[in-house]
């Protein structure tokens, strides 16, 4: 490191950490010391430079989306993310690197709520991880709980990150207001956290959306012994997506990753009522389709014709593993 570890860890990350009561000890110790009572619900995800983002990303890119992904995760569990530990792993310690990385990673705490408690520098190929801890909001949402003749909900919009992660892996200049709007939502995974406290109210489970939906989705199906089928026009699709690969948008709605949208299980007497509450906290909800009972996860046309899936995502539980 070109500069004392300590001096990064100061004035870089305990300087921004941030504070909460309940965090009784933070950076500068063996270890962080934090309040709790009842249970708690903990995360962890790692980001690779050239595998879970470009080699050439802008510091504050990276610094956003490790700290993205994990509170996605904290949210799709119905958990309140408090306490963060940081582990950063650097080729070199540069400062507008540091201070660029910071400012993407701490205005995402800040919105989301939660404080810095510690964490680790060491030098090696660029990756960042982060882990997060916190109270449930009453209890954990699953991807087990999902019931037969439950409703299927997404939030926001899909596919446009992988719309978007062609636009950074291409010269990475947008032609146009639609190419801005999906490189933005592929450069800076928006959690969903308004839906974090709401999911215990009303969801049977829950994921969040970091492979695709058919793959994601299909581990909900698996884990909650059950099927679902999904009607192609419902599918929810940002006018970007749809200007800007109309041919294309419904296919990568399917199949394309990183969008970080919350997928649930709902009673559908239950429906209307979180819709609602979620759109009063910003967040669009779309029903998408129904759980069935025959353990397959099919996808109508709008002719009631099914869509072909790749296979790997058709048929749960046949197998004993
Ligand atoms: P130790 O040698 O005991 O593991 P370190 O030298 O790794 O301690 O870290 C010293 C302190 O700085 C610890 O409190 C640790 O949590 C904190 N820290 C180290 N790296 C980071 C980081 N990237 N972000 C936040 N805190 C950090
Ligand atoms: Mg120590």
């Amino acid at each position: 490191m070109s500069r004392g570890e300590f001096d990064i860890i100061r004035d870089y990350f305990r300087r921004r950490a941030g504070q909460r009561e309940d965090l009784l000890l933070g950076i500068g110790d063996d270890g962080a010391v934090v309040k709790a009572a009842g249970e708690l619900a903990w995360v962890v995800d790692t980001i690779n430079s050239g595998v879970h983002f470009p080699e050439d990303a802008p510091a504050h890119v990276v610094g956003h989306r490790v700290l993205a992904v994990n509170l996605s995760d904290m949210v799709a569990m119905g958990a309140d993310p408090r306490w963060a530990l940081l582990a950063l792993t650097l080729p070199v310690a540069e400062e507008a690197w540091l201070d660029d990385f910071c400012d993407g990673f701490f205005r995402l705490a800040g919105e989301a709520g939660c404080v810095l408690a510690g964490g680790d520098l060491t030098r090696g190929p660029l990756a960042a991880t982060v882990t997060l801890l916190g109270p449930l909001h009453g209890r954990a949402v699953t991807r087990a709980g999902a019931r037969v003749g439950d409703d299927i909900l997404v939030s926001g919009t899909l596919g446009d990150a992988r719309a978007g992660l062609d636009i950074a892996l291409g010269d990475g200049a947008p032609a146009d207001g639609a190419e801005a709007f999906l490189l933005n939502r592929y450069l800076y995974p928006a959690p969903r956290l308004a839906l974090a406290p709401l999911l215990p109210r009303y969801a049977h489970a829950a994921l969040d959306l970091s492979d695709g939906l058919c793959a994601d989705l299909s581990h909900m199906l698996e884990a909650s012994g059950v099927g679902a089928e999904l009607s192609l026009a419902e599918l929810p699709l940002s006018e970007a997506l749809a200007a800007h690969a109309p041919e294309e948008a419904r296919r990568l709605a399917l199949a394309g990753g990183d969008d970080y949208e919350i997928v649930c299980a709902v009673d559908p007497g239950q429906r209307e009522a979180f819709m609602a509450a979620a759109a009063a906290a910003g967040v669009s909800l779309t029903r998408i389709g129904r759980v069935t009972d025959d353990k397959e996860l099919r996808v109508l046309d709008e002719a009631g014709e099914p869509e072909p899936l790749p296979g790997s995502f058709r048929h749960f539980g046949d197998h004993d593993a």
